[in-house]
């Protein structure tokens, strides 16, 4: 029996429904077909598929992952036997562009068009180049147990530069490009429809727009995509991730608050770069509005605000922090034993990472926990320390990338500190 997605999204929208994980639904992978009209179905996946059937015609909008897209053809050949004639993708993100093989190796079944913003291809060129790069980040961004990232994948037969149309059977499906989560990105506009499909521009939490370990994001370009959707009228919107939304309302709602939160993030930290401050004073300086950070549809548990101030720095500055020390820096090593020399030890200063991190200073206990490793590397109580120290760090950060990084620090100290007690190499 389908869950009721419609419901579930016009509680948590209304505030009837609370405490509801948003990770675990913008991460949802039910695969569940849901269907939402006579032509038009959604499958809860990770990412989303929005299918289209008319005319004896089936169109996708995004096409499944590069994990569930078997399930997500499943699920769409059980609403409709037509064949795959269109596929969009809303961006090259591996989470939306894997399905089309599936559907396109079933006998009799023609070569479906896939249509995309011209830069995308450029991504999946990008994917081939950095593919162990990729591998090991999302490794620790997913907390997986290999490094597990794609390098074949089905390009598109056709691009667009600002705007396409395409007509199946009798809907009519606009195809817009905006930068933002990325520079390939496009959303959809049914106008009879009036549904509005909007990639991971999206997500039903804080917008993916500064993650640490990923290339650039485009949060003004970001937030005035939001506003042209706005203006549509749209009464359904089908997000990347998490659950369909329905009424007007609901739509401009969550389309007009996260809007106002990438505003309000570029425009603080535009007003610091222009007087001159570092990238420091930007970090802990600009903040997301409160009455926003409130929003069940917002909450920072997969990116966060202060990462997004990091992109805005690299997308309007430079590399350099405005701090001259790291302009052309000493190795990490270095600065740590000469820190421990004056400190009387690398265990002082591990021990002071623990009086800070027990008294809540996450921060400053990690960049003492880091000099103390880094000038004591053969130490297995300091990788202990520093373990137990990013174990506790994790209990005191929301999202899923700060988790990710800092659970990377542990494992690799629990994993160090035993290889030192066993007394062979680290592996
Ligand atoms: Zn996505």
């Amino acid at each position: 029996m389908a869950r009721d997605l419609l419901a579930l999204s016009d509680g948590l929208l209304s505030g009837e429904i609370r405490g509801v994980d948003n990770q675990l639904l913008s991460m949802a992978t039910s695969n569940e077909l849901v269907s939402l009209g006579d032509d038009l179905a959604f499958v809860e996946s990770f990412a989303n598929v929005t299918a289209i059937r008319s005319g004896g015609e089936l169109t996708l909008i995004d096409a499944g992952s590069v994990l569930y897209a078997k399930e997500v053809h499943r699920a769409i050949r059980s609403w409709t036997p037509n064949p795959l004639t269109n596929a969009v993708y809303t961006h090259g993100h591996v989470d939306h562009c894997f399905g089309v093989p599936n559907f396109e190796s079933e006998s009799g079944h023609p070569k479906t068009n896939v249509i995309a913003h011209e830069a995308l291809p450029a991504r999946f060129d990008r994917y081939k180049l950095t593919n162990g790069y990729n591998g090991v980040i999302n490794m620790r961004q997913f907390r997986l147990g290999a490094p597990i990232f794609p390098d074949e994948f089905r390009y598109p037969d056709e691009v667009f530069t600002d705007s396409a149309s395409i007509t199946v059977g009798e809907v009519r499906i606009e195809l817009h490009h905006d930068k933002g989560e990325t520079d390939d990105h496009t959303w959809a506009w049914l106008p009879d429809q009036k549904v509005l499909c909007t990639g991971d521009l999206f997500i039903w939490v804080s917008p993916n727009c500064g993650n640490p370990q990923k290339v650039q994001r485009f949060p003004r370009e970001w937030a005035a995509a939001l506003r042209k959707m706005e203006d549509l009228g749209a009464e359904m919107l089908l997000p990347g991730h998490g659950l369909p939304i329905a009424g007007a309302d609901n739509v401009k709602m969550v389309l007009s608050d996260t809007a106002e939160f990438l505003e309000s993030i570029t425009a603080q930290a535009l007003e610091l770069m222009n007087s001159g401050a570092r990238l420091d004073d930007l970090i802990h300086d600009v903040k997301a509005p409160e009455h926003l950070l409130e929003r069940p549809w917002l909450q920072p548990i997969y990116d966060e605000p202060e990462f997004i101030v990091h992109n805005i720095w690299r997308l309007y500055g430079g590399w350099y922090n405005g701090n001259p020390a790291t302009l052309k820096p000493s190795r990490d090593a270095e600065v740590a034993l000469e820190m421990a020399a004056l400190a009387g030890g690398a265990n002082v200063l591990a021990e002071r990472a623990i009086e800070l991190a027990d008294a809540g200073d996450m921060r400053l206990a990690g960049h003492l926990i880091e000099m103390a490793a880094l000038a004591a590397e053969d130490n297995a109580d300091i990788q202990d320390t520093r373990a137990a120290i990013y174990r506790k760090r994790i209990q005191s950060e929301t999202s899923l990338m700060a988790k990710g990084i800092f659970g990377w620090a542990e494992h690799e100290s629990t994993n160090a500190a035993k290889a030192l007690r066993e007394g062979s190499p680290e592996q």
